[in-house]
């Protein structure tokens, strides 16, 4: 299947299943502040703007915060993105569905989300607003009623497209989880804004390259990737060393003798991403004294790839929320022997997770790749087994091992009870002549173990009963 093909039934299903519809809703002014980037492409797509601060009420973090928790308990094994409209009215919302397919059309064009596209749930809230269009559209003054409040011309900034985060959140919450929001403007005019803070990046639902604007959002809200623009900052920056994974003080030399940020990543160039891998002076809003890992990646300049150390980034935190396992027989299950054990891994659409088993901590070669394990199939003595399972993703797109360890793999261990096997009266997993001996002395001994046809007493009826399951054998 194309992938465009298995996105519209991504689409199909998601948006079609999980729609809702809510009317607007006042949580309370907005009297605090919080931080937003604001990254705006030139008529080259070269990135400039940075970070902003807009109002946001304090109350709105809580009842973020209180739905988060809320939703930790929640285990649907997909990045749930939830889109939400402003300025749509009743009347606009196929517009509305052809706006947000448009964005979640041109997210799944960029790796890692094309071939992890099966590891999201899109699922598009019908929010209706009373007017049409939003604020400060097109030009500054323009006020419209919508549910969302979103507006142009934020913080005094053309491009900087804000909406009112708890409406937006309180909007959000009819779809069944929330792992990042994005709000769309019922608008064609150039803008967005990220709220990393709060998993929010908004959106014009009807420009292309605000769609653009939108997955660099998404590279700041759910990877914490750093701008790698070099304007907005002081020229050369003399700080510390940086939080995010895509920005270092440190050179490929220091890098490479100190094992700092990605220096397992030096020189590696792979199709679909930025490439090669070194370090390029500026980068985090400065010319000098930063360094960003390619040439020119999304967090550089709109329609680029990213790099492979932001998609390495990226997968990490796709994989937070998506186990490797998406469904199959649960961890620590006690199964009978004949009977099953299966699991059901994701499926990138590039390459297959690697499925390990193992029988008493022994690498079951014959057995890997299996979705489907048949006990019967497996050589087991008498007693208890365990059979592990272990099944990781391994892409060549993460390098960190110890994060592959931590977020990408999963094990399940079941137990296996192996009856006893009757006629093996030494138990050593064989039948054989000590087996009859041990048989005669016990019947010598008129020991009821031996009463092998249950009728209490010793006889040569129990004679023909051990010979005959003696010559059945024990599997
Ligand atoms: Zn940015």
């Amino acid at each position: 299947m194309s992938w465009t093909a298995s996105l519209s039934l991504v689409l199909a299903l998601s948006t079609g299943s999980a729609m809702a519809l809510v009317g607007p809703e006042d949580i309370g002014a907005n009297n605090g502040m919080t931080t937003v980037h604001g990254c705006f492409g030139d008529e080259h797509g070269n990135l400039y703007g940075g970070i902003f601060q807009v109002p946001m009420d304090d109350e709105v973090r809580e009842f973020i915060d209180a739905m988060n928790v809320a939703n930790q308990g929640l285990d649907d094994n997909r990045v749930d993105l939830v889109f939400v409209g402003d300025g749509y009215t009743a009347g606009e919302m196929a517009q509305y569905h052809t706006d947000v397919n448009g964005i979640v059309d041109s997210l799944y064009q960029y790796e890692p989300f094309t071939s992890y596209q099966s590891y999201f749930r899109v699922t598009a809230v019908e929010v209706v607003s009373n007017e049409s269009g939003v604020d400060n559209d097109p030009n500054q003054g323009v006020s419209r009623d919508t549910a969302l409040d979103m507006q142009y011309w934020c913080s005094g900034i053309e491009r900087l497209l804000c909406v009112n985060v708890g409406k937006a959140y309180t909007a959000a919450a009819a779809a069944d989880d929330i792992d990042q929001v994005v709000a769309i403007a019922n608008s064609s005019k150039y803008g967005g804004a990220g709220y990393p803070g709060n998993n929010l990046g908004t959106a014009a639902g009807q420009n292309g390259a605000a769609a653009d604007i939108a997955i660099h959002e998404l590279g700041h809200s759910l990877g914490d990737l750093a701008d790698e623009y070099t304007y907005g900052g002081p020229m050369t920056y003399t700080g510390p060393e940086l939080g995010p994974v895509d920005v270092s003080i440190y050179n490929r030399q220091e890098q490479l003798d100190q094992d700092r940020k990605w220096h397992y990543w030096m020189d590696a160039n792979q199709s679909g991403f930025d490439g090669p891998i070194s370090t390029f002076e500026g980068g985090n809003y400065s010319e000098f004294g930063v360094f960003r890992p390619s040439n020119n990646s999304m967090m550089r300049a709109l329609g680029r790839p990213f790099n492979l150390v932001s998609a390495e980034q990226l997968l990490k935190e796709i994989y937070r929320e998506v186990s490797p396992i998406d469904s199959g027989t649960g961890d620590g299950a006690l199964i009978s022997r004949g009977g099953t054990v299966g699991v059901t891994p994701m499926q990138p659409l590039n390459h297959n997770l690697s499925i390990y088993w193992y029988l008493d901590n022994v690498f079951q070669i014959d057995l890997f790749g299996a979705t489907l394990v048949d006990t019967d199939d497996l050589t087991l003595g008498s007693g208890e087994h365990e059979l592990k399972v272990v099944v990781v993703d391994e892409t060549n797109w993460v390098r960190d091992e110890a994060m592959r360890e931590q977020f990408m793999s999963e094990t399940r261990t079941y137990t296996i009870r192996a009856l006893p096997c009757a006629p093996d009266l030494i138990e050593d997993g064989t039948l054989n002549f000590l087996d009859l001996s041990r048989f005669i002395v016990l019947y010598g001994d008129g020991d009821l173990s031996v009463d092998f046809n249950g009728d209490g007493s010793l006889n040569f009826l129990d004679v023909s009963a051990y010979l005959t399951l003696f010559a059945q054998g024990c599997p």
